[in-house]
Protein backbone atom coordinates (compact mmCIF):
# COMPACT_ATOMS: atom_id res chain seq x y z
CA UNK A 1 0.00 0.00 0.00
CA UNK A 2 1.44 3.47 -0.58
CA UNK A 3 1.57 6.49 1.80
CA UNK A 4 -2.27 8.08 2.23
CA UNK A 5 -0.24 11.30 1.86
CA UNK A 6 -0.02 10.29 -2.26
CA UNK A 7 -2.45 8.62 -2.30
CA UNK A 8 -4.69 11.89 -1.73
CA UNK A 9 -2.70 13.59 -3.57
CA UNK A 10 -3.65 10.76 -6.71
CA UNK A 11 -7.00 10.89 -5.58
CA UNK A 12 -7.39 15.06 -6.03
CA UNK A 13 -4.94 15.09 -9.65
CA UNK A 14 -4.34 17.69 -10.78
CA UNK A 15 -7.32 19.90 -13.03
CA UNK A 16 -4.72 20.92 -15.88
CA UNK A 17 -2.95 18.02 -16.50
CA UNK A 18 -6.73 15.88 -16.50
CA UNK A 19 -7.52 18.77 -19.10
CA UNK A 20 -4.43 18.93 -21.16
CA UNK A 21 -5.00 14.90 -21.13
CA UNK A 22 -9.05 15.07 -22.50
CA UNK A 23 -7.35 17.80 -24.96
CA UNK A 24 -4.82 14.83 -26.21
CA UNK A 25 -8.08 12.82 -26.49
CA UNK A 26 -10.51 15.70 -28.39
CA UNK A 27 -8.00 16.11 -30.90
CA UNK A 28 -7.64 12.67 -32.03
CA UNK A 29 -11.23 12.21 -31.94
CA UNK A 30 -11.89 15.60 -34.04
CA UNK A 31 -8.77 16.52 -34.87
CA UNK A 32 -6.36 19.30 -33.79
CA UNK A 33 -7.49 21.44 -35.42
CA UNK A 34 -11.14 21.44 -33.98
CA UNK A 35 -9.52 21.77 -30.47
CA UNK A 36 -9.11 24.42 -28.32
CA UNK A 37 -6.89 24.03 -25.72
CA UNK A 38 -6.17 26.55 -23.14
CA UNK A 39 -5.23 24.41 -20.13
CA UNK A 40 -1.51 24.57 -19.97
CA UNK A 41 0.87 26.82 -19.59
CA UNK A 42 3.34 25.83 -21.85
CA UNK A 43 5.36 28.29 -23.83
CA UNK A 44 4.44 28.48 -27.20
CA UNK A 45 7.10 31.07 -28.22
CA UNK A 46 10.27 28.50 -28.83
CA UNK A 47 13.46 29.29 -27.05
CA UNK A 48 16.18 31.89 -28.79
CA UNK A 49 18.31 30.65 -31.31
CA UNK A 50 21.55 31.61 -28.37
CA UNK A 51 19.59 28.63 -26.38
CA UNK A 52 20.40 25.95 -29.01
CA UNK A 53 24.04 27.58 -30.57
CA UNK A 54 25.17 27.66 -26.81
CA UNK A 55 24.19 23.71 -26.25
CA UNK A 56 25.99 22.46 -29.75
CA UNK A 57 29.27 25.12 -28.92
CA UNK A 58 29.29 23.47 -25.52
CA UNK A 59 29.06 20.36 -26.22
CA UNK A 60 31.51 20.36 -29.00
CA UNK A 61 34.03 22.39 -27.32
CA UNK A 62 34.12 22.06 -24.04
CA UNK A 63 35.86 18.56 -21.67
CA UNK A 64 32.94 16.59 -21.20
CA UNK A 65 34.02 15.19 -17.80
CA UNK A 66 33.59 18.90 -16.52
CA UNK A 67 29.98 19.78 -18.26
CA UNK A 68 28.25 16.41 -17.35
CA UNK A 69 29.75 15.90 -13.79
CA UNK A 70 28.80 15.84 -10.41
CA UNK A 71 29.66 19.77 -8.64
CA UNK A 72 28.94 21.90 -5.44
CA UNK A 73 25.68 21.17 -4.76
CA UNK A 74 24.70 24.73 -5.26
CA UNK A 75 25.42 24.64 -8.71
CA UNK A 76 28.74 26.10 -10.92
CA UNK A 77 30.54 28.84 -9.35
CA UNK A 78 30.95 30.69 -12.25
CA UNK A 79 27.50 30.06 -13.15
CA UNK A 80 25.92 31.59 -10.00
CA UNK A 81 28.53 34.53 -9.93
CA UNK A 82 27.49 35.44 -13.56
CA UNK A 83 23.54 35.14 -12.16
CA UNK A 84 24.99 37.50 -9.33
CA UNK A 85 26.32 40.04 -11.91
CA UNK A 86 23.37 40.70 -14.30
CA UNK A 87 21.11 40.88 -11.28
CA UNK A 88 23.50 43.59 -9.93
CA UNK A 89 23.31 44.88 -12.83
CA UNK A 90 19.88 45.11 -13.57
CA UNK A 91 18.51 45.95 -10.38
CA UNK A 92 21.45 47.94 -8.42
CA UNK A 93 21.38 45.19 -6.24
CA UNK A 94 25.18 43.60 -4.36
CA UNK A 95 24.80 39.82 -4.87
CA UNK A 96 27.78 37.33 -4.72
CA UNK A 97 28.39 33.65 -5.92
CA UNK A 98 27.30 32.54 -2.00
CA UNK A 99 23.91 33.76 -2.68
CA UNK A 100 22.66 32.07 -5.74
CA UNK A 101 21.98 28.32 -5.67
CA UNK A 102 21.10 26.87 -9.10
CA UNK A 103 17.63 24.48 -9.08
CA UNK A 104 15.09 22.41 -10.96
CA UNK A 105 13.34 25.10 -12.24
CA UNK A 106 11.07 27.44 -9.80
CA UNK A 107 9.45 23.77 -8.37
CA UNK A 108 12.78 22.75 -7.39
CA UNK A 109 13.50 26.19 -5.95
CA UNK A 110 10.38 26.47 -4.07
CA UNK A 111 10.34 23.26 -2.23
CA UNK A 112 14.27 23.52 -1.52
CA UNK A 113 13.54 26.97 0.46
CA UNK A 114 10.45 25.35 2.05
CA UNK A 115 12.57 22.49 3.26
CA UNK A 116 14.96 24.56 4.38
CA UNK A 117 12.38 26.99 6.72
CA UNK A 118 9.66 24.75 7.77
CA UNK A 119 9.27 23.00 11.26
CA UNK A 120 5.79 20.75 11.03
CA UNK A 121 3.06 23.32 11.79
CA UNK A 122 4.85 26.55 10.48
CA UNK A 123 2.51 28.69 8.39
CA UNK A 124 2.88 29.37 5.37
CA UNK A 125 0.59 32.39 3.84
CA UNK A 126 -0.21 33.25 0.19
CA UNK A 127 -2.87 35.51 -1.57
CA UNK A 128 -5.50 33.56 -3.58
CA UNK A 129 -5.90 32.72 -6.07
CA UNK A 130 -2.76 31.23 -6.26
CA UNK A 131 -0.66 28.42 -8.19
CA UNK A 132 -2.31 24.91 -6.76
CA UNK A 133 1.32 23.29 -6.65
CA UNK A 134 2.07 25.65 -3.28
CA UNK A 135 -0.95 23.22 -1.39
CA UNK A 136 1.74 20.62 -2.24
CA UNK A 137 4.82 22.11 -1.76
CA UNK A 138 4.08 23.56 1.56
CA UNK A 139 2.67 19.95 2.78
CA UNK A 140 5.40 18.40 1.52
CA UNK A 141 7.20 19.70 4.62
CA UNK A 142 4.63 19.69 6.95
CA UNK A 143 3.56 23.38 6.91
CA UNK A 144 -0.01 24.93 6.83
CA UNK A 145 -0.85 26.44 3.88
CA UNK A 146 -3.17 29.89 4.31
CA UNK A 147 -4.86 31.21 2.17
CA UNK A 148 -5.10 35.16 2.14
CA UNK A 149 -8.14 37.06 0.49
CA UNK A 150 -7.81 39.27 -2.47
CA UNK A 151 -9.71 42.29 -3.00
CA UNK A 152 -12.36 40.58 -5.42
CA UNK A 153 -12.38 43.30 -7.74
CA UNK A 154 -8.79 43.56 -8.54
CA UNK A 155 -6.76 40.69 -7.03
CA UNK A 156 -4.51 42.76 -5.17
CA UNK A 157 -3.63 41.91 -1.80
CA UNK A 158 -6.23 43.39 0.99
CA UNK A 159 -4.12 45.15 3.49
CA UNK A 160 -6.30 44.35 6.81
CA UNK A 161 -6.86 40.68 5.99
CA UNK A 162 -3.17 40.00 5.55
CA UNK A 163 -2.26 41.59 8.68
CA UNK A 164 -5.30 39.26 10.37
CA UNK A 165 -4.21 36.30 9.02
CA UNK A 166 -0.21 36.37 10.09
CA UNK A 167 0.30 34.77 13.63
CA UNK A 168 3.51 33.76 15.70
CA UNK A 169 3.33 30.50 13.81
CA UNK A 170 3.75 32.57 10.26
CA UNK A 171 7.13 31.50 8.71
CA UNK A 172 7.00 32.60 5.12
CA UNK A 173 4.88 34.62 2.53
CA UNK A 174 4.91 33.26 -0.77
CA UNK A 175 4.10 36.00 -3.34
CA UNK A 176 3.75 35.40 -7.34
CA UNK A 177 3.96 38.14 -9.57
CA UNK A 178 3.17 38.51 -12.60
CA UNK A 179 0.24 36.53 -11.12
CA UNK A 180 -0.73 33.09 -12.02
CA UNK A 181 -3.82 32.86 -12.64
CA UNK A 182 -4.49 36.44 -12.87
CA UNK A 183 -2.15 38.11 -14.81
CA UNK A 184 -1.80 40.71 -11.96
CA UNK A 185 1.27 42.51 -11.28
CA UNK A 186 1.69 44.32 -7.82
CA UNK A 187 2.89 47.89 -7.88
CA UNK A 188 6.11 49.25 -5.98
CA UNK A 189 3.14 50.09 -3.67
CA UNK A 190 1.62 47.25 -2.90
CA UNK A 191 5.04 45.67 -2.61
CA UNK A 192 5.88 48.47 -0.12
CA UNK A 193 2.39 47.80 2.10
CA UNK A 194 3.12 43.83 1.91
CA UNK A 195 6.94 44.99 3.31
CA UNK A 196 5.66 47.37 5.87
CA UNK A 197 2.69 44.69 7.37
CA UNK A 198 5.77 42.00 7.41
CA UNK A 199 8.25 44.15 9.65
CA UNK A 200 5.23 45.33 11.97
CA UNK A 201 4.65 41.72 12.46
CA UNK A 202 7.76 40.80 12.78
CA UNK A 203 8.44 43.30 15.13
CA UNK A 204 5.28 42.53 17.63
CA UNK A 205 5.53 38.71 17.16
CA UNK A 206 9.78 38.83 17.54
CA UNK A 207 9.74 36.25 14.01
CA UNK A 208 11.39 35.80 11.50
CA UNK A 209 8.98 36.29 8.53
CA UNK A 210 10.22 35.35 5.02
CA UNK A 211 9.03 36.91 1.74
CA UNK A 212 9.26 34.35 -0.92
CA UNK A 213 8.93 35.81 -4.40
CA UNK A 214 8.14 33.62 -7.09
CA UNK A 215 9.01 34.61 -10.25
CA UNK A 216 8.97 32.36 -13.41
CA UNK A 217 6.65 35.43 -15.07
CA UNK A 218 9.26 38.62 -14.26
CA UNK A 219 9.88 39.51 -17.88
CA UNK A 220 6.33 38.58 -19.02
CA UNK A 221 4.63 42.57 -18.46
CA UNK A 222 3.06 43.98 -20.33
CA UNK A 223 2.19 48.18 -21.42
CA UNK A 224 4.98 49.01 -19.88
CA UNK A 225 4.78 47.69 -16.69
CA UNK A 226 7.40 47.43 -13.98
CA UNK A 227 8.00 44.13 -12.00
CA UNK A 228 9.75 46.21 -8.85
CA UNK A 229 12.61 43.56 -7.60
CA UNK A 230 11.66 42.51 -4.43
CA UNK A 231 15.15 41.94 -2.16
CA UNK A 232 15.20 45.98 -2.35
CA UNK A 233 11.67 46.77 -0.08
CA UNK A 234 12.12 43.74 2.45
CA UNK A 235 15.15 42.19 3.96
CA UNK A 236 13.62 38.84 4.73
CA UNK A 237 13.71 38.33 0.88
CA UNK A 238 14.16 35.17 -0.78
CA UNK A 239 13.66 35.43 -5.08
CA UNK A 240 12.59 32.35 -6.93
CA UNK A 241 13.43 32.27 -10.73
CA UNK A 242 13.15 30.30 -13.11
CA UNK A 243 13.97 30.14 -16.92
CA UNK A 244 10.91 27.70 -17.72
CA UNK A 245 8.95 30.58 -18.82
CA UNK A 246 11.43 33.66 -19.84
CA UNK A 247 13.25 31.46 -22.32
CA UNK A 248 10.97 28.58 -23.14
CA UNK A 249 12.86 26.20 -21.17
CA UNK A 250 10.14 24.42 -18.58
CA UNK A 251 11.31 20.56 -19.86
CA UNK A 252 15.13 21.51 -18.89
CA UNK A 253 13.88 22.40 -15.54
CA UNK A 254 16.29 25.02 -14.66
CA UNK A 255 15.88 28.50 -12.41
CA UNK A 256 17.79 29.36 -9.14
CA UNK A 257 17.32 30.94 -5.82
CA UNK A 258 18.61 34.31 -4.79
CA UNK A 259 19.03 34.43 -1.09
CA UNK A 260 20.63 37.49 0.12
CA UNK A 261 22.80 37.47 3.11
CA UNK A 262 20.98 40.95 4.74
CA UNK A 263 18.26 37.55 5.70
CA UNK A 264 17.79 36.71 9.24
CA UNK A 265 20.33 34.00 9.61
CA UNK A 266 21.13 34.05 6.18
CA UNK A 267 24.72 31.64 6.57
CA UNK A 268 22.46 29.13 7.69
CA UNK A 269 19.42 29.35 5.22
CA UNK A 270 22.33 29.64 2.48
CA UNK A 271 24.13 26.35 3.58
CA UNK A 272 20.99 24.61 4.61
CA UNK A 273 19.55 25.35 1.08
CA UNK A 274 22.38 23.86 -0.32
CA UNK A 275 22.07 20.70 1.29
CA UNK A 276 18.20 20.79 1.15
CA UNK A 277 18.68 20.72 -2.64
CA UNK A 278 20.55 17.44 -2.33
CA UNK A 279 18.97 15.22 0.06
CA UNK A 280 15.94 16.33 -1.79
CA UNK A 281 17.46 14.22 -4.31
CA UNK A 282 17.59 17.05 -7.09
CA UNK A 283 21.95 16.80 -5.88
CA UNK A 284 22.38 20.17 -7.83
CA UNK A 285 20.34 21.36 -10.95
CA UNK A 286 21.04 19.92 -14.53
CA UNK A 287 24.85 20.75 -15.72
CA UNK A 288 24.37 21.62 -19.14
CA UNK A 289 21.32 23.84 -19.16
CA UNK A 290 22.85 25.73 -15.90
CA UNK A 291 26.19 26.46 -18.97
CA UNK A 292 23.71 27.20 -21.65
CA UNK A 293 21.51 30.06 -19.35
CA UNK A 294 24.82 31.42 -17.83
CA UNK A 295 25.66 32.34 -22.34
CA UNK A 296 22.13 33.29 -22.50
CA UNK A 297 21.49 36.31 -19.44
CA UNK A 298 21.21 38.89 -22.28
CA UNK A 299 17.76 36.68 -24.05
CA UNK A 300 14.34 36.73 -23.51
CA UNK A 301 11.63 35.50 -24.86
CA UNK A 302 9.46 37.32 -27.59
CA UNK A 303 7.20 38.87 -25.06
CA UNK A 304 5.12 40.65 -27.98
CA UNK A 305 3.81 37.48 -29.51
CA UNK A 306 2.52 36.88 -26.18
CA UNK A 307 0.98 40.40 -25.90
CA UNK A 308 -0.80 40.29 -29.68
CA UNK A 309 -3.02 36.82 -28.12
CA UNK A 310 -3.25 38.85 -24.93
CA UNK A 311 -4.87 41.64 -26.62
CA UNK A 312 -6.64 39.58 -29.18
CA UNK A 313 -8.34 36.87 -26.30
CA UNK A 314 -9.20 39.77 -24.06
CA UNK A 315 -10.76 41.91 -27.09
CA UNK A 316 -12.91 39.34 -28.13
CA UNK A 317 -14.04 37.92 -24.88
CA UNK A 318 -15.37 41.14 -23.65
CA UNK A 319 -17.22 42.08 -26.90
CA UNK A 320 -18.86 38.59 -26.54
CA UNK A 321 -20.01 39.89 -22.78
CA UNK A 322 -17.67 37.98 -20.77
CA UNK A 323 -16.11 39.82 -17.41
CA UNK A 324 -12.68 39.21 -17.20
CA UNK A 325 -9.21 40.85 -15.65
CA UNK A 326 -6.89 42.55 -18.32
CA UNK A 327 -3.49 40.95 -17.83
CA UNK A 328 -0.46 42.55 -17.04
CA UNK A 329 1.37 40.33 -17.08
CA UNK A 330 2.34 36.41 -17.40
CA UNK A 331 0.29 34.52 -19.86
CA UNK A 332 -3.48 33.76 -18.43
CA UNK A 333 -6.76 35.52 -18.74
CA UNK A 334 -8.71 35.58 -14.93
CA UNK A 335 -12.46 35.09 -16.86
CA UNK A 336 -15.28 34.74 -14.32
CA UNK A 337 -17.68 31.88 -14.92
CA UNK A 338 -21.35 33.87 -16.23
CA UNK A 339 -23.30 31.97 -13.45
CA UNK A 340 -20.52 31.97 -10.91
CA UNK A 341 -20.20 28.36 -11.29
CA UNK A 342 -16.80 27.44 -12.81
CA UNK A 343 -17.19 23.35 -12.75
CA UNK A 344 -20.29 23.62 -14.61
CA UNK A 345 -18.55 26.45 -16.99
CA UNK A 346 -15.43 24.79 -17.60
CA UNK A 347 -17.89 21.02 -18.70
CA UNK A 348 -20.68 23.56 -20.96
CA UNK A 349 -17.45 24.68 -22.68
CA UNK A 350 -16.39 21.94 -24.07
CA UNK A 351 -19.38 20.86 -25.75
CA UNK A 352 -17.70 23.82 -27.60
CA UNK A 353 -14.23 22.13 -27.72
CA UNK A 354 -12.71 24.62 -25.44
CA UNK A 355 -10.40 23.31 -22.96
CA UNK A 356 -10.24 25.50 -20.26
CA UNK A 357 -9.66 25.64 -16.12
CA UNK A 358 -11.95 26.37 -13.68
CA UNK A 359 -11.01 28.38 -10.66
CA UNK A 360 -11.46 26.35 -8.07
CA UNK A 361 -8.42 24.26 -8.22
CA UNK A 362 -6.61 27.91 -7.91
CA UNK A 363 -8.55 28.99 -4.55
CA UNK A 364 -10.43 30.83 -7.19
CA UNK A 365 -13.92 29.67 -7.35
CA UNK A 366 -16.03 31.25 -9.82
CA UNK A 367 -13.71 32.01 -12.36
CA UNK A 368 -12.04 29.61 -15.07
CA UNK A 369 -8.62 30.32 -16.30
CA UNK A 370 -7.18 30.59 -20.12
CA UNK A 371 -3.76 29.81 -21.00
CA UNK A 372 -2.80 32.04 -23.68
CA UNK A 373 0.67 30.60 -24.10
CA UNK A 374 -0.92 29.10 -27.63
CA UNK A 375 -0.45 29.40 -31.34
CA UNK A 376 -2.24 32.55 -32.36
CA UNK A 377 -3.97 30.98 -35.20
CA UNK A 378 -5.52 28.42 -32.49
CA UNK A 379 -7.11 31.84 -30.80
CA UNK A 380 -8.39 33.02 -33.70
CA UNK A 381 -10.25 29.60 -34.73
CA UNK A 382 -11.27 29.27 -31.40
CA UNK A 383 -13.42 32.90 -31.02
CA UNK A 384 -16.37 31.40 -32.34
CA UNK A 385 -17.11 29.31 -29.83
CA UNK A 386 -16.56 31.66 -27.06
CA UNK A 387 -19.16 33.90 -28.97
CA UNK A 388 -21.48 30.51 -29.17
CA UNK A 389 -20.99 29.85 -25.52
CA UNK A 390 -21.61 33.20 -24.49
CA UNK A 391 -25.03 32.95 -26.25
CA UNK A 392 -25.59 29.72 -24.35
CA UNK A 393 -25.18 31.63 -21.33
CA UNK A 394 -27.00 35.02 -22.40
CA UNK A 395 -24.17 37.33 -22.45
CA UNK A 396 -23.77 40.43 -24.61
CA UNK A 397 -27.42 41.07 -24.78
N1 LIG B 1 5.24 28.99 -9.89
C1 LIG B 1 4.27 29.38 -10.72
C2 LIG B 1 3.42 30.52 -10.33
C3 LIG B 1 4.06 28.72 -11.93
O1 LIG B 1 3.06 29.13 -12.73
C4 LIG B 1 4.89 27.63 -12.27
C5 LIG B 1 4.68 26.88 -13.52
O2 LIG B 1 3.77 27.05 -14.25
C6 LIG B 1 5.90 27.26 -11.36
C7 LIG B 1 6.05 27.96 -10.19
C8 LIG B 1 6.81 26.11 -11.67
O3 LIG B 1 7.75 26.52 -12.61
P1 LIG B 1 8.96 25.59 -13.08
O4 LIG B 1 8.55 24.94 -14.35
O5 LIG B 1 10.08 26.53 -13.30
O6 LIG B 1 9.23 24.64 -12.01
Amino acid sequence: MISKKVISLVENGSAIRAMFEEGSRMAEKYGKENVYDYSLGNPSVPAPVEVEESIVDIIKNSDPVEVHGYMNNAGYPEVRKAIADHLNMLYGTSFNTRNILMTVGAAGGLNVILKTLLNPGDEVLTFAPYFVEYRSYVSNYEGKLIEVQTDPETFLPDKESFKRAITPLTKAVIINTPNNPTGVIYSEDVIKEIADVLREKEKEYETSIYLIADEPYRELAYDGNEVPYLTKYYHNTVVGYSYSKSLSLPGERIGYLVMPDDMDDASMIINGAAVANRVLGFVNAPSLIQKVIARCLDCTTDVKRYDENRQLLYNALVSYGYTCVKPQGAFYLWVQAPDGNDIEFVETAKKYHLLLVAGTGFAGPGYVRLAYCVDKEMIKRSLPAFEALAKEYGLGK
